[in-house]
């Protein structure tokens, strides 16, 4: 007869059980193995060791007078706490009698549900399935938030900022510019000839090619910068706290890792290089970042003209940065 494999305590979601009585925490564990992977703390002090160290515990059933640390300090310890994984943490509380005092502090201090003693098995096992379901129902909604946010702001090919993204992190640039007197620069970065890829190699190897433009992008700017994708190909690096010269050291350092680097796409090995336009906002003084990329738009359309693979920081195209 078919029987089915006995479940591995690691398949089991963990919950820890906090309870001073050795007797009391054998009824408990018997009441809930099965359902559930128990650990077991004898005190306040061993649960939080415990909870800080593993990850995986999903809820904590205490009682609430213990040596070293009560039930009641633990929850405080957890509800202050900074990290997020005890945001939702589901605790339950023991209370020993029907005491008002005590529910009523477990509440105050954010405790989800409460159990009077002597704990009944299926009370117990009833309000630990409900509040593990309801915590594993807001990760999943948190976790779909956060995916749909992603989305949202992120370019589905080269996984950079998409256009919108650009517009949002770049308008805060700027009025934090405004407001501390600072500066923020932008370059423009468009591929040379890029038509070309796809019409000798396909649009498969052209998109490679981008991914891998993208890849040098990241690896050359900070945390802080916003690397964008704002058009076919077509490219936004914003700089925060950086001025006109800065920015155009980097760009040129961006044009000739480019230059230099050999892209290996639909199974050739191809040599790209990119026009720039750059442009600073304590230069330009504009109010909007629409306005810095159109100028850091003419910019690059500038450094087209001027025959390509080449950077432009101001609008008759002439700087020391010109290869
Ligand atoms: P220029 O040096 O003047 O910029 O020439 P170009 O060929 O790069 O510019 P043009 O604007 O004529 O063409 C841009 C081309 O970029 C058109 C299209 O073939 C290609 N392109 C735009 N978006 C994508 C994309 O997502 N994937 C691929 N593979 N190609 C793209
Ligand atoms: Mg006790
Ligand atoms: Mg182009
Ligand atoms: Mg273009």
């Amino acid at each position: 007869m078919f029987q089915p494999a006995p479940k591995d305590k690691s398949d089991l979601p963990s919950i820890l059980l906090v309870e001073d009585s050795p007797t009391t925490a054998v009824l408990l564990s018997k009441y809930l193995a099965g359902t559930y992977h128990l650990l077991h703390a004898k005190d306040g002090v061993e649960a939080w060791e415990m909870l800080e160290g593993d990850p995986e515990i999903e809820l904590v059933v205490t009682d609430i007078n213990m040596p070293r640390l009560t039930g009641h300090q633990l929850l405080v310890k957890i509800r202050k706490s900074d990290d997020p994984r005890f945001k939702n943490l589901p605790v339950i509380v023991m209370t020993t009698t029907d005491d008002n005092a005590d529910r009523n502090l477990a509440f105050l201090n954010g405790a989800n549900d409460f159990i009077t003693k002597p704990i009944d098995e299926m009370e117990l096992l009833a309000r630990v399935n409900v509040h593990h379901k309801l915590a594993q129902t807001i990760r999943e909604l948190e976790a779909s938030r956060r995916a749909l946010a992603e989305q949202a702001t992120t370019d589905p090919l080269t996984r950079l900022k998409n256009r919108r993204a650009f517009f949002e992190n770049g308008n805060q640039h700027l009025s934090m510019a405004r407001r501390y007197g600072t500066d923020v620069s932008l370059i423009v970065a468009d591929l040379d000839f890029f038509k070309r890829i796809n019409d000798s190699f396909g649009h498969q190897a052209g998109d490679e090619a981008l991914i891998a433009i993208a890849k040098v992008l990241l690896q050359m700017t900070r945390t802080e910068d916003t690397v964008a994708r704002i058009g076919g190909e077509e490219f936004a690096v914003l700089l925060p706290d950086t001025n006109r010269l800065g920015a155009a050291v980097l760009a040129e350092r961006i044009r000739a890792a480019v230059e230099r680097d050999r892209f290996s796409a639909g199974g050739q090995l191809l040599q790209l290089t990119l026009s720039i336009g750059v442009a600073s906002y304590a230069v330009e003084q504009v109010d909007t970042v629409d306005q810095l990329l159109s100028i850091a738009d003419q910019r690059m359309y500038l450094a087209k003209k001027l025959g390509r693979n080449r950077i432009c920081v101001n609008n008759d195209g002439k700087s020391n940065f010109a290869s």
